[in-house]
């Protein structure tokens, strides 16, 4: 049996989990060498659950109602649902899933021929489920209620268990001593670290996350994202703050998903809860677009109430992409476990802009 690799795969749980193994080689599929590879038996653990979200077909697709485009092999209709294999390992995807299921050795839920067909009875094509796209459309219902109907006892609530369920699997720790970083306007000169924590409650005023009189404290991943989350203009002086965690910080992260977060966290409820996934990630999106107007206040309420909910289940903060640099941003509800240990005074010298006619 080949061993496959890391870069054979996208996925990042896939990733993380062949690169704990710490053991390097050839890969015998993508031709890789001196990566870190494993044998695929010992993924079966985390194939093996996809096999109850499929149909088999068995005599391919003659005689079946099906539509074509649905009607896959396995292999094909694992990559289009959930882009697990990574381009490099294009064309071997099927000898990779043979040897994770042991191919010819009879295993009960597995094809006997790696060509034979599947189809999906739950999964929309092109990515959205059915499931998925009717929680978003309740979030947008919840949204619009929030905002022009009822404030704080909203009727339209969603499945709040179902929400609680799916932010229960973005579980991420930051250990303690992982550093990250806050900007904030400073032409007057370098702020010292004091300075660079959240506003005062009286003074807070209402952001992605936060509701206006609560502040949080906002952070990047990295310097140059805090640089772009202000927005600045040439010439501008900021000061730019590093921050060393003091503990391990728990986040709910919404910057990248896999379906094996789900596997790992609730595997009882895998084939139920992996249809909701991607509303998690819609939902996670929002919180990083910018808002244009100042003024627009209304506009943040759906977000803050998704991270109140965050805040309800026990997390420390809320990790979202950055729509303006190529980092993440981290928003902490509290400032235990953060301190700024040093600032330093950058001038903005370029600001890039990139636009197109609307
Ligand atoms: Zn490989």
């Amino acid at each position: 049996m080949a061993r496959c690799c890391l870069q054979c795969f996208d996925d990042f749980v896939l990733r993380e989990q062949i690169r704990s193994r710490k053991d390097v080689g050839d890969c015998g599929f993508c031709g890789a060498h001196g990566v870190e590879v494993l044998e695929c038996r010992e993924l079966e653990g985390y194939f093996e659950p996809f096999l109850e979200l499929y149909e088999s077909v068995p005599n391919g697709t003659a005689g079946t109602t099906v539509p074509m485009n649905q009607c896959l092999p396995l292999w094909q209709r694992l990559q289009q649902d959930w882009k697990l294999f990574s381009a490099r390992a294009g064309g071997q995807e099927r000898a990779i899933l043979a040897d994770v299921f042991g191919a010819g050795t009879g295993h009960a839920g597995y094809p006997s021929s790696a060509d034979a067909y599947v189809r999906n009875p739950v999964l929309v094509v092109g990515g959205q489920t059915a499931e998925a796209a009717g929680m978003r459309a309740a979030w947008d219902a919840l949204c619009r209620e929030l905002k022009e109907e009822n404030r704080f006892f909203p009727q339209k609530m969603q499945d709040e268990d179902k929400q609680k369920r799916l932010l229960a699997c973005v579980a991420r720790v930051v250990p303690s001593k992982s550093v990250m970083w806050r900007t904030r306007v400073s032409n007057q000169g370098r702020l010292p670290p004091r300075k660079m924590g959240r506003p005062p409650a009286k003074s807070a005023r209402s952001g992605r996350a936060n509701p206006v009189g609560i502040p949080y404290l906002y952070l990047a991943s990295d310097k140059e994202t805090a640089v772009a989350e202000v927005r600045p203009s040439r010439g501008v002086h900021l000061t730019v703050g590093r921050f060393v965690t003091t503990a391990d910080l728990r986040l709910a992260d919404l910057t990248r998903f896999s379906p094996f977060q789900i596997l790992l966290a609730d595997a009882d409820h895998f084939a139920e809860l992996v249809k909701y996934f991607s509303y998690l990630e819609v939902v996670g999106a929002e919180l990083g677009e910018p808002v244009q107007d100042d003024d627009a206040h209304l506009d943040y309420l759906p977000t803050q109430y998704l991270c109140e909910m965050i805040k309800s289940l026990g997390y420390e903060g809320v990790a979202y992409r950055s729509a303006l640099g190529s980092g993440h941003n981290v928003a902490l509800f509290g400032m235990d476990g953060i301190k700024c240990t040093s600032t330093t005074l950058v001038k903005v010298t370029s600001a890039v802009f990139d636009f197109e006619q609307t």
